[in-house]
């Protein structure tokens, strides 16, 4: 099987598994495990922040970073293809008591004007807006990269109306790779900042979250009231430590499979790829006949030996990953046109 469902399925190599043997562990939740100080120290520089805090996935960074910034009642701003709003089942509502404000951007980047639209008088009707979530790569829209210039306008008006700002970046080293930016020059004008180790990394598990000391303090708080406070957790960051170390260099190649693939499928009968929004290791797949569904497809494809996620109606994703080479893009992309010629 050639598994593009997502950069998720991807497993940890041999080399990874002995840097998880080799590992020195404690006991985390009394803050003794060397592993895990050691990935939060290096993640704190990288990402040019105070501290960094170990959790167990992106939705718990996205999740302690909206609790320890807000209060019950507040509104949060969101684009409206974002993960905090449609995949996090529904844990802003459950775990803060806050009320999500969904903005449509285009390839899921909304402009500061949009924003302030959606921002909330001081009125006696209204809930109070506090924070505003950025998604950089953005998963739904494509695996988009936020231009550094969108995220600037964004900050300032955050800072005209004293809001806060959370960076969703459970892929941002794919856009940092893509766009050559640095990790901390994206994340400087953002409060708080989640970071993934198991998608595109090769990592089985784990986030960052990072920010201001009095943030990470808080988050920390959060994390052990949501259940993620974990004993010998240096084998984890161990994995994350070796797929930093390792793996983020190559994630370039991982964009130009993606590329790949979409050239090769693009000009197919039936088959839409807005070729703008492939930037990073995503394509996205519309099908414009109205009697061919993605799940039908997904299922065609499968039969055939290539893993597609149907995310819609008529649209299917594919994620390219370090566990699939060039080759096996290639023979994917000839399976697309088996399938697509028949279906
Ligand atoms: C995968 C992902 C997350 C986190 O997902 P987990 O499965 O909880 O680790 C958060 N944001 C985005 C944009 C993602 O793609």
């Amino acid at each position: 099987m050639i598994d593009l469902r997502s950069d998720t399925v991807t497993k940890p190599s041999p080399a990874m598994r002995e840097a998880i043997a080799r590992a020195e562990v404690g006991d985390d939740v009394f803050g003794e495990d060397p592993t895990v100080n050691l990935l939060q120290e290096k993640g704190a520089t990288l990402l040019g922040k105070e501290a960094a805090l170990f959790v167990v996935s992106g939705t718990m960074g996205n999740q302690v970073s909206i609790k320890a910034q807000t209060q019950p009642g507040d509104e949060v701003i969101v684009e409206a293809d974002s993960h905090v709003f449609n995949y996090e089942a529904g844990a802003p509502a459950i775990l803060s008591g806050v009320q999500l404000h969904p903005v449509a951007g285009r390839h899921g980047v909304f402009t500061a004007e949009q924003a302030e639209t959606a921002l909330r008088p001081a009125n006696v009707h209204h809930p109070k807006t506090r924070l505003i979530v950025v998604e950089n790569t953005h998963n739904r829209a494509g695996g988009t990269i936020w231009p550094i210039e969108a995220i600037r306008s964004l900050r300032e008006l955050a800072d005209r109306h004293g809001l806060l700002m959370h960076l969703d970046g459970a892929r941002l080293w794919n856009a940092s790779a893509a766009t050559g930016i640095p990790l901390k020059t994206y994340s400087e004008y953002f409060d708080s900042v989640t970071v993934c180790f198991s998608k595109g990394l090769g990592a089985p598990v784990g986030s960052l979250v990072a920010g201001s000391r009095e943030f990470v303090r808080a988050a920390h708080r959060f994390r052990k009231v949501f259940g993620g406070g974990m004993r010998q957790a240096g084998i984890l960051a161990a994995a994350a430590l070796y797929a930093m170390e390792n793996n983020v260099g190559r994630l370039c190649e991982d964009h130009q499979k993606a590329k790949r693939l979409a050239e090769s499928v693009r000009e197919l009968p039936g088959i839409e790829v807005d070729m703008e929004a492939v930037q990073t290791n995503m394509v996205f797949i519309n099908l414009t006949r109205p009697s061919w569904t993605g799940a039908a497809a997904e299922e065609a494809l499968k039969v055939k030996g290539v893993l597609v996620i149907a995310t819609g109606l008529r649209r299917l994703r594919a994620v390219t990953h370090l566990d699939v080479d060039m080759k096996e893009i290639v023979t994917a992309a000839d399976v697309f046109k088996e399938v697509f010629r028949a279906f």
